[in-house]
């Protein structure tokens, strides 16, 4: 089978990295011509170019470019492609470019793999990273099974779990368990600027260990897209920072009426609850 990756930063680098071992042959585009060479060099790609018409044999293609660029970059494949040609993206955000995308294209399907890390570009690919990771398919009623089935397949191949939902069922769990946390962990990092005293300030970030390494890095990581999630997803986004807004309040006042009984049977369930969600 023959695969096209557009954009290959982190996920379309370690996409093809992965797709290569695993024998599929893997046609690139990117937007620069240095891209394409490290990806080359790297082996995450056999042919790559900066022209979507490299794509136009591939059986499956998947578009692993920022958010706000899934769509107009599906507008200038269509020239280039078969009929049966199976369109998916790795978007954080489905149900806005799933809308538009299964317009454009029937055969499209909208898709998440729930990997990454806090570095972008082709230097941050690396293979493996979606073993174990869920894998969200995204489909509409009119999304053909074939499609899903091809994607779902590779998926599993990649070490991924399957799961299959509606796009606004996807955004709302993202919204919880990605998007609030990258928000939160932001939130942290800019609190911690806000100390007065140059020299705790030092102090604190000599200090700063295991546990601000695990809160804090997914505040640490790609700008642009924490920016494009809370874009694409704000009413989602929205709802889940203010019910932490009043979580962080209920603390907040334990603390201030020093009901610290309260306070250690809200951590508990916490703790109890943690399990469930990793
Ligand atoms: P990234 O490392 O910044 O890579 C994006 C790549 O897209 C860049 O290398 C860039 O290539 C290319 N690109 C940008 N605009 C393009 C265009 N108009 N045409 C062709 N290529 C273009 O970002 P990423 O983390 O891989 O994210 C890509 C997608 O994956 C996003 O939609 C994101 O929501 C999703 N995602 C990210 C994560 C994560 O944790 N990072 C996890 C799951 C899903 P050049 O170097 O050639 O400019």
């Amino acid at each position: 089978m023959k695969i096209g990756l557009v954009g290959l930063g982190l996920i379309g680098g370690s996409m093809g990295l992965d797709l290569r071992n695993y024998g599929f042959e893997v046609l690139g585009v990117s937007r620069k011509q240095k891209t394409c060479q490290q990806a080359l060099d790297l082996g995450a790609v056999d042919e790559a170019s900066t022209d979507l018409s490299l794509l136009k044999s591939v059986d499956l293609i998947y578009i692993c470019t920022p958010i706000n660029t899934i769509t107009p970059i599906l507008k200038q494949l269509i020239p280039h492609l078969q009929p049966q040609t199976i369109v998916t993206d790795v978007g954080s955000v489905k149900k806005p470019v799933v809308e538009e995308c299964s317009h454009l294209w029937s055969n499209f399907v909208g898709g998440h793999p729930m990997a990454g890390k806090a570095e972008q570009g082709i230097e941050a690919a690396q293979k493996g990273l979606f073993i174990k990771a869920a894998y969200v398919l995204t489909p509409t009623s009119t999304t053909p099974q074939l499609a899903i089935d091809s994607v779902g397949e590779i998926a599993t191949i990649l070490g991924c779990q399957l799961s299959i939902c509606s796009p606004e069922t996807h955004d709302r769990a993202v919204a919880w368990i990605s998007h609030l946390p990258a928000m939160v962990s932001a939130s942290l990092i800019a609190a911690c600027m806000e100390e007065l005293d140059p020299s705790v300030l030092q102090l604190a970030q000599n200090l700063a260990s295991s546990g601000f390494r695990d809160t804090s890095r997914v505040g640490g990581g790609n700008p642009e897209l924490g920016e494009m999630m809370a874009r694409y997803n704000s009413s989602q986004l929205l709802n889940a920072l203010c019910q932490y807004r009043q979580s962080l309040d209920t603390i907040i006042k334990f603390i201030q009426q020093e009901d610290w009984c309260s306070l250690q049977e809200f951590l508990q369930a916490t703790q109890d609850a943690r399990s469930n969600f990793l």
